[in-house]
């Protein structure tokens, strides 16, 4: 078996699901399990109904329910044309919705939304789309089973960010899709995005948890691979918006996927393919409008080779500087510094220490002049706006001497703040000014991928 993963764009009206379709036509032998997302830009709408529904907002709220209907409507129109499932498909998107207006109708009355109720409300996306696309299989010829997630993924309470159960899940999946396949279906289809608590209440996994979801059953059904299809080749060396040349990563481990997502590039969160990676199931990001393209593989960090797999940049940081001459020899001060941080709920990114300073980064500035107000009373403190972070990021890349022996000679021209590179043998990192971003970051991805290979 394998699991197949649809985000919103891969399903974003007919000639998307089309492609999607032969995509899962071309996997047949390997018994697809597809998860969908909801259509592209659903999820955004059903949270902005239920924050109109909130805040008392009817006519709103029933507006975009009225759109949401006539855009799944006429997908229908489109996918199923001249065929008698059309009927039992309109039936089935016509109880959801209809439930959706109830739910919104409850909310203004009682002038309360729970996260209980949100949860009913947000998870509506993925429970239409499964309905649309899993008609439109079979009517394409490709037997397939709908399968309630809730049946399977079980979570706890907490309905908005709901923590899987790992143990239930294992116990529940295997049994629902055997028997949907023992049924006659040559696929699944199920929702990502939702679960249900014990109980039975419908609980989501917080957002862009479809990946979740896929990697959770493939990890409950112990598939021979994942893939996630999304509208990019897979994850790449940079930001492509911000450099020139970037190329697809064909393998890269799961931990560094995740020192990525530190910084935004977000593809997909490695965190929600954790399950499936600690059990070893590869986990492809693929491109469904590109489908020649090998995409990105991530598998276990033992698996894949040392060096440099990205170049990653947080625009925004703030560098902050403290410097106080009560740190030479006396223990317990820098406890005080992060207990202010910690206190006004600020994280602390990079740090350094000498004897008498401590410079750090921080990349959300929240609350910040809190922070500084405190540190005052025991330090000097200076605040430094106008740098960026740039990293280096593969694995054992602080191993690779000749890196940073170049990375140095390559900022010759550039005022460095910071340097760290030993909180994880994965990443180095440099504080820069920020004019000076855009021109490093294409320099070390010049050197790193594009005169290496040539
Ligand atoms: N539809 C959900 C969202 O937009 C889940 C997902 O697409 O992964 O957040
Ligand atoms: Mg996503």
């Amino acid at each position: 078996m394998i699991v197949m993963k649809f985000g919103g764009t891969s399903v974003a009206n007919a000639e998307a699901i089309k492609r999607t379709i032969e995509i899962i036509r071309s996997r047949l032998d390997k018994k697809p399990i597809v998860v969908v997302s909801a259509l592209s830009k659903v999820t955004d709408a059903l949270y902005k109904i239920s924050d109109s529904a909130k805040y008392g907002e009817q006519t709103m709220a029933i507006e975009i329910i009225d759109k949401l209907r006539v855009r799944h409507a006429e997908l229908v129109d489109e996918l199923l044309g001249g065929c008698a499932c059309k009927d039992e498909a309109l039936k089935a998107l016509n109880i959801e919705f209809d439930e959706l207006q109830k739910l919104v109708e409850a909310v203004i009355v009682l002038g309360e939304l729970t996260p209980r109720i949100k949860a009913r409300i947000i998870s509506k996306g993925e429970l239409l789309s499964s309905i649309v696309i899993g008609h439109a299989l079979t009517k394409s010829g490709i037997a397939t089973c709908r399968l309630d997630a809730r049946r399977f993924i079980v979570t706890n309470d907490e309905y908005l960010q709901a923590r899987p159960i790992i143990a239930e899940i294992e116990s529940h999946t295997p049994a629902e899709i055997e028997s949907a396949f023992n049924s006659g279906c040559k696929a699944v289809i199920t929702q990502g995005f939702i679960g249900a608590t014990s109980a039975g209440e419908t609980s989501v996994l917080g957002r862009g948890g479809s990946d979740y979801s896929a990697s959770l059953i493939g990890m409950a059904v112990s598939a021979s691979a994942i893939e996630i299809w999304t509208d990019v080749d897979g994850v790449k060396t940079a930001d492509p918006r911000r450099v020139a040349n970037t190329q697809s990563i064909s393998r890269i481990s799961f931990e560094e996927a995740a020192e990525m997502a530190h910084f935004g590039a977000k593809v997909l969160h490695p965190l929600t393919i954790e399950p499936a990676v600690m059990k070893n199931i590869p986990v492809y990001v693929l491109n469904s409008l590109n489908q020649e393209n090998s995409g990105t593989e991530i598998v276990n960090y033992d698996d894949v080779e040392d060096g440099v797999k990205s170049i990653s940049f947080k625009e925004e940081i703030v560098l902050m500087n403290i410097f106080s001459p009560h740190m030479i020899n006396i223990s317990g001060f820098l406890m005080k510094v992060f207990d202010i941080f910690a206190k006004n709920k600020v994280s602390v990114d990079l740090i350094s220490t000498s004897e008498a300073n401590i410079s750090l980064t921080i990349d959300n500035a929240g609350s910040l002049d809190a922070v500084c107000a405190s540190l005052s009373e025991i330090a000097e403190v200076r605040v430094l706006n106008d740098k960026s972070q740039l990293s280096i990021i593969g694995k054992n890349v602080v191993k690779q001497r000749s890196l940073i022996s170049w990375a140095v000679t390559s900022l010759k021209n550039t005022n460095v703040y910071m340097i760290s590179q030993a909180a994880s043998s994965d990443n180095i990192s440099f504080v820069i000014d920020r004019n000076r971003l855009d021109e490093v970051l294409q320099e070390f991805h010049n050197y790193l991928f594009e005169y290496k290979s040539l």
